[in-house]
């Protein structure tokens, strides 16, 4: 029976009141995504430092799923709680190891002993509850160096705990102690795993999408839609802002040269998000691009690009290979969403021959044809805004 879901978390050099903050926002986000999973007593403490989920008894494992998607947990125990007394701790390190299942060959027991006035040393107890256990399993082995199965005991000033599960979490930073960021989410492969990378590192995180309505269908949209509902997974939330841009696409393959067409194009996408993101209260910007993907992604293209903003943009992906950032996907779940196959807004109103490396002036001449404060303010007056939320 276990007691507690003993909680790690990591960022080794948070300090002083970053470390209060990292771990206030960290207690508040559990307790926010295991609301309504476990029954009324289920509760978070902080307690000396470390942060318990308390289950009483319950299942442990309906709560994995939930941990495991929140950012700024690093792995997790389910423990057993008992008194400050060797017997007692022998009997749930025996019960412990039993929950193991299948024998294990050889084992090894782990003790650490932080509330130094206990009788025992760490080298004692561990010595004290491996004989208990093994005098009460026959055939059972020890090996230090190499073993199958490990018991951890921690004795603290407050009470003993035993485990000998470690499930990974995450990592990263609780979402809300660093800011808040606007994605730039389109139905690809890479934008997600931005967003994800972005909320790892602590940023709230809302969206905006370009949409070329009807050259990219409801289905697109939709797509987009479902993305925004992984990324909610490790959020709770997020709003979705979405923006019509084909009058922007028109105008601009009207009135511009067509090699200029994607980079003009960004360079809307730009403003508009700095806008949008800017009345939200946000101070940046997150993009997937990655440099030399494709012929907008270079860092020509992005001094152009990012020429008509004065916001930073955050590029996790900017230095990834393709290979890890399909890994990221997969593993985060965006990757089958992002291989449906909807055309996205840049390939509507794709050039024959993009310039890979277009300048700032180029840009600004063409660009001279267009009355751009009239076109952004009017996909901004135009955007409608959905919530999505965790399944
Ligand atoms: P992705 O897989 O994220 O679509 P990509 O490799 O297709 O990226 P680009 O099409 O060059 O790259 O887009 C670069 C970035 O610009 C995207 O990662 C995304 O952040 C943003 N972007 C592109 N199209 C849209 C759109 N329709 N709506 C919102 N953001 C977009
Ligand atoms: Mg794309």
């Amino acid at each position: 029976m276990y007691d507690n879901i003993l909680i790690r978390y990591g960022e080794i050099g948070l300090k002083g009141k970053n470390q209060k903050d990292f771990l206030h926002r960290l207690v508040k986000n559990i307790k926010m995504r295991i609301k309504g999973i476990g029954n009324d007593e289920t509760k978070v403490v902080l307690e000396r430092g470390r942060v318990f989920v308390v289950i009483n008894g319950q299942d442990p494992e309906i709560f994995y799923k939930a941990l495991g998607t929140i950012f700024g947990i690093l792995s997790f125990s389910p423990v057993r709680k008992v008194g400050l007394d060797l017997d007692e701790i022998n009997k749930a390190a025996l019960e412990e190891f039993k929950s193991l299942g299948e024998m294990p060959e050889n084992f090894k027991v782990n003790a650490r002993r932080s509330f130094k006035l206990f009788p025992l040393d760490s080298i004692e107890l561990q010595r004290e509850v491996g004989h208990y256990i093994l005098v009460n399993t026959p055939g059972l082995k020890v090996d230090v160096h190499n073993p199958k199965a490990e018991v951890w005991v921690e004795v603290r000033e407050e009470a003993a705990y035993v485990y000998s599960k470690k499930i990974n979490g995450i990592g990263g930073l609780p979402i809300g102690t660093g800011g808040k960021a606007m994605l730039l989410l389109s139905g690809g492969i890479d934008s997600p795993v931005a967003g994800w990378m972005t909320m790892r590192r602590g940023l709230e995180i809302e969206a905006v999408y370009f949409h070329s309505h009807p050259y990219t269908s409801e289905k697109a949209k939709e797509k987009v839609l479902d993305l925004a509902r992984v990324l909610a997974e490790y959020s709770g939330k997020i709003k979705v802002h979405i923006v019509p841009f084909t009058q922007i696409q028109e105008a601009i393959s009207a009135k511009c040269f067509e090699s200029l067409w994607i980079t003009i194009m960004r360079r809307f996408m730009m403003r508009i998000s700095e806008r949008i993101a800017e009345q939200q209260g946000m101070l940046a910007l997150a993009t997937g691009e990655s440099l030399g993907q494709v012929a907008s992604q270079t860092v020509e293209s992005m001094h152009a690009i990012t020429g008509v903003i004065n916001t930073p943009v955050i590029r996790p992906l900017v230095c990834m290979d393709k290979r890890e950032i399909i890994d990221v996907s997969e593993k985060i779940g965006t990757y089958e969403i992002s291989i449906r196959p909807f055309i996205d807004c840049c390939t509507v109103f794709l050039p024959k021959a993009p310039k890979t490396k277009p300048k700032r002036e180029a840009c600004e001449k063409a660009e001279k044809y267009l009355d751009i404060e009239a076109l952004v303010q009017k996909a901004i007056d135009d955007t409608e805004v959905v919530i999505v939320k965790k399944g």
